[in-house]
């Protein structure tokens, strides 16, 4: 339906492939592990040494597609990539297509300023730094942007930042070297007029990190999950993106492309869940019999490749229209993956887990930390709710 990879998609996918068996599924526990407390926000050693092996193999900034720097793919064809590395978590980062720096890449891509270019996107290609995106708020439902309060206020040559953030994906990390956040800078203007988005410094003065947060107990490290506090934070009025009260207008460009990828990897993910089941069926005996052949292991066997293959053909489809119409005519799409692939991850990596027993929520199968990212990701970027009110909106108008 959608068509057939070009030649240099189906190279990079067969080269993606050999890649993860020789390097990344070997280096998987060792990059996961807890570093000690004095090392737990830095990048490990491994990591940097892996990213620099998949860049010599050309296996760098694959989702790119604003310049040299990346492969110049297609939604659809980078789709079948990342579902290939999406099936470990550590993955993204060994190829810099990791969260939340990708979404920056592409918000600093289109909007940026020859001038932001130069000082943020070339190291963020370059994996020489990281950096986070700042909306979320304690304060206020934050499903609803509009409710953001930080203020951005312009105050001459400069705009000064105050508001209190979290959940900010990636502040932890000793190398992240910026954010791009997202205030208020006129409360008086239309709704979605209010907010810009602004790059801080992550030094700046006045910007404390005030403590990490887990994910069901998971702390992300070297990433982490960060609130944040803006006191007076001063940044030079050129740190501003597109201009005031534009920020909308951001988000949107953001959070398309971003919510796929999300879907991509964890179709991959669910996938590697389903040969985990499969192969500890057939291993483990009880009862007299393997697990493989007791019928309600069966059943969740054969729905989990219903579900998966339902998932992957909507994303994919989701991805084909980016491609043929643009974000904003597939945003119904990506919408409807952005609810169905997370369920399905987690439903399929939750009877991944059943079929391991006690196995399955321990820290020697990769399942647990697993579920935690797709239950997360009905959450993050915009709750399944949320989703459903757009599709539902949108529906209903056809009929005045
Ligand atoms: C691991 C993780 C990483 C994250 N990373 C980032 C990041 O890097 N940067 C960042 O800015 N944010 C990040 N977030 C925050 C995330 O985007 C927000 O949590 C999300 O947008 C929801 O906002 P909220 O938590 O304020 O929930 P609320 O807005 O308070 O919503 C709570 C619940 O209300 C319900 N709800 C909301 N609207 C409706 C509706 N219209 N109809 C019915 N029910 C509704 C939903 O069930 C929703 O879950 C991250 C979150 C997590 C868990």
């Amino acid at each position: 339906m959608f068509g057939e990879l070009s030649d240099k998609a189906r190279d990079l996918l067969e080269r993606m492939q050999a890649f993860m068996d020789e390097h990344v599924y070997p280096n998987e526990q060792a990059l996961l592990e807890a570093a000690p407390e004095d090392s737990r926000w830095t990048q490990k050693p491994l990591m940097r040494s892996l990213q620099e092996k998949a860049r010599t193999q050309g296996l760098w900034n694959l989702f790119y597609n604003h310049g040299p720097e990346g492969a110049g793919l297609s939604n659809f064809e980078y789709g079948q990539i990342c579902e290939v590395f999406g099936r470990s978590l550590v993955a993204p980062e060994i190829f810099n297509c990791s969260a939340p720096d990708v979404g920056n890449m592409e918000i600093l891509a289109i909007y940026g300023t020859p001038a932001q270019k130069e000082r943020w996107l070339k190291p963020l290609l370059d994996a020489e730094i990281r950096s986070c995106f700042a909306m979320t708020e304690p304060r206020v439902a934050s499903s609803d942007a509009t409710n953001v309060e930080t203020e951005i206020r312009r105050d001459g040559e400069h705009y000064v930042i105050n508001g209190r953030k979290w959940w900010i994906t990636g502040a932890m990390a000793k190398r992240c070297a910026f954010a791009i956040v997202m205030g208020k800078n006129d409360p008086t203007a239309p709704k979605h007029k209010q907010q810009s988005m602004i790059i801080v410094p992550m030094d700046t003065k006045g910007l404390t990190i005030v403590r990490p947060l887990t994910v069901f107990g998971y702390e992300h490290a070297p990433l982490g999950h960060a609130e944040l506090v803006f006191e007076n934070v001063r940044v030079p009025a050129e740190n501003m993106l597109l201009g005031e009260g534009r920020g909308f207008e951001i988000a949107q460009g953001r959070l398309g492309p971003g919510r796929i990828h999300h879907c991509m990897r964890l179709i991959g993910l669910a996938e590697r869940a389903l040969d985990v089941m499969c192969q500890r069926a057939k291993s483990r005996v009880a009862f007299g019999s393997t697990l493989a052949e007791k019928g309600a292991v069966r059943q969740a066997i054969g729905q989990s490749r219903c579900e998966i293959e339902q998932a992957r053909l909507l994303t994919l489809k989701a991805a084909w229209m980016m491609d043929k119409a643009g974000n904003k005519a597939a945003r119904h799409e990506i919408a409807m993956a952005k609810i169905m692939v997370p369920d399905m991850a987690a439903r399929v990596i939750d009877r991944a887990i059943q079929v391991h027993g006690a196995a399955g929520v321990s820290q020697d199968v990769f399942l647990a930390e697993a579920y935690a990212e797709a239950r997360y990701l009905r959450i993050g970027d915009g709750p399944d709710e949320v989703h459903r009110e757009a599709l539902a909106r949108h529906e209903l108008s056809r009929f005045g």
